[in-house]
């Protein structure tokens, strides 16, 4: 991209803009979060669009001169309906929080109660931590892992929708590598009389391309990121049952929002044009036989993977058998030019800074063209850098191997 205006206006700024890319470009990411976005999702969201006030939704706006909102909105609305199916979609949030923030405030009042995955389990903030406004604002019960499996237990999610009568089930996580069922998530709903909410703000992208089975079919409302595996830009999306169409759009608007981001809602479009290609849908299949290949080797490596393995495009690694805390590995490896997050894992018994352990993902490598045998190559960087952490010399020349492997598959290259 040019940027040869901001580089004489704000030479700061553009000295971020330039030490970031060669950090995205010189290092291995498995934040499994994170992926890279195309040059044309960069194209739309940086486009004169940011500058239009379109409040309101498409032919329904509070503004004058909306005729091309509409357009990039109705086009991202009608390919996200394309993608997954869906009744009604909802492209405004801002966020995956903003979305999730949306269904509560269209069904719940303060003081009603939610069941939601615990945090420290995999779940995300916004479904009931005392952090988050969901802690502070409902009643919340939370399900975690069997401590045996890594999984889910379904009996402790049925037993505990009988004994808190939640208003609402959410099921999704942040850091949990299984297959999910939404039709039981489903089925324990209907018997509790709860909405289902289902979270794929992860997956949406392995959803999108069939590697996850899709949960629209199941759940009352389903949100979602635009950013993790759905690779487009920064933001959120709701899709839910065509009953549930207005109270969605009302809360968005004027509920908790104002004007939308119609830059991002374009960009969103191009993402999801992109994602209804065979390509996008390669890139899925890829990313999942990639995550298993990495899980593979660093068992092999004697690391425990929570659960045994992955179905999906992330894990966690359990390090509490290495004497190195998720923190201390964290570190570690950024010397050694590979970033990716420390992570609590279930029943951790180390605070959230610290930890026990790390979560790896692939979209970010995949989309950079990495297959199995650079899994295989990343696998032996991470068991050294972990195994010898106080050894500068070693961790040094793991850099250089991380480094030699970034050259070898080049970001944005054309
Ligand atoms: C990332 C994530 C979100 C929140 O997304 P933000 O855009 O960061 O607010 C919500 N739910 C789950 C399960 C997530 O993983």
């Amino acid at each position: 991209m040019n940027f040869e205006q901001l580089k004489s206006i704000d030479p700061e700024i553009y000295d971020t803009i330039i030490k970031e890319t060669e950090r995205e470009r010189n290092k291995i990411l498995l934040i499994a979060s994170e992926n890279y976005a195309s040059p044309a999702v960069f194209q739309a969201q940086g486009s004169i669009l940011t500058n239009k006030y379109a409040e309101g939704s498409p032919n329904r706006r509070y503004y004058g001169g909306c005729e091309y909102a509409d357009m990039a909105e109705k086009l991202a609305i009608e390919r996200a309906k394309a993608i997954f199916g869906a009744e009604h979609v909802n492209v405004q949030p801002h966020s995956g929080s903003q979305a999730n923030m949306a269904v509560y405030f269209s069904l719940l009042k303060p003081g009603d109660a939610i069941l939601g995955m615990n945090l420290s389990h995999g779940g995300h903030l916004s479904h009931g931590s005392p952090v988050n406004f969901t802690g502070l604002l409902y009643k919340v019960a939370s399900y975690g892992v069997n401590r045996e499996t890594g999984r889910i237990d379904m009996d402790e999610v049925r037993d505990l929708a009988k004994k808190h009568n939640p208003r609402i089930i959410v099921v999704g996580a942040s850091a949990y590598s299984r297959i999910i069922d939404f039709k039981a998530f489903s089925d324990i709903a209907k018997e509790s009389g709860a909405y289902l909410l289902a979270d794929i703000a992860h997956i949406a992208g392995l959803v999108a391309a069939g590697q996850h089975p899709s949960p629209v079919p199941y759940a009352d409302f389903v949100t979602t990121t635009t950013h993790k595996t759905m690779r487009g830009p920064r933001g959120g999306m709701i899709m839910c049952k065509a009953e549930y169409a207005r109270a969605i759009d009302k809360t968005i608007f004027p509920g908790i929002q104002g004007g939308p981001l119609v830059h991002v809602i374009a960009a969103k479009a191009v993402a999801f044009k992109e994602a209804l290609s065979q390509e996008f849908r390669n890139y899925q299949e890829k990313a999942v036989k990639n995550a298993k290949a990495l899980a593979e080797e660093l068992m092999k490596r004697g690391f425990r993977i929570i659960s045994g393995g992955t179905d999906n495009h992330l894990m966690l690694v359990d390090l509490s058998n290495t004497n190195v805390t998720g923190k201390e590995a964290e570190e570690a490896l950024d010397r050694a030019g590979i970033t990716l997050n420390k992570n609590a894992i279930p029943y951790d018994s180390k605070p959230p800074a610290i930890t026990s352990g790390m979560r790896l993902g692939t979209p970010c490598v995949t989309t950079r063209g990495m297959g199995v045998a650079e899994m295989q190559e990343i696998a032996g960087i991470i068991s050294y850098v972990v195994r010898n952490i106080n050894d500068s010399a070693g961790i040094e020349a793991m850099n250089k191997k991380a480094k030699d492997l970034c050259d070898k598959f080049p970001i944005y290259a054309s």
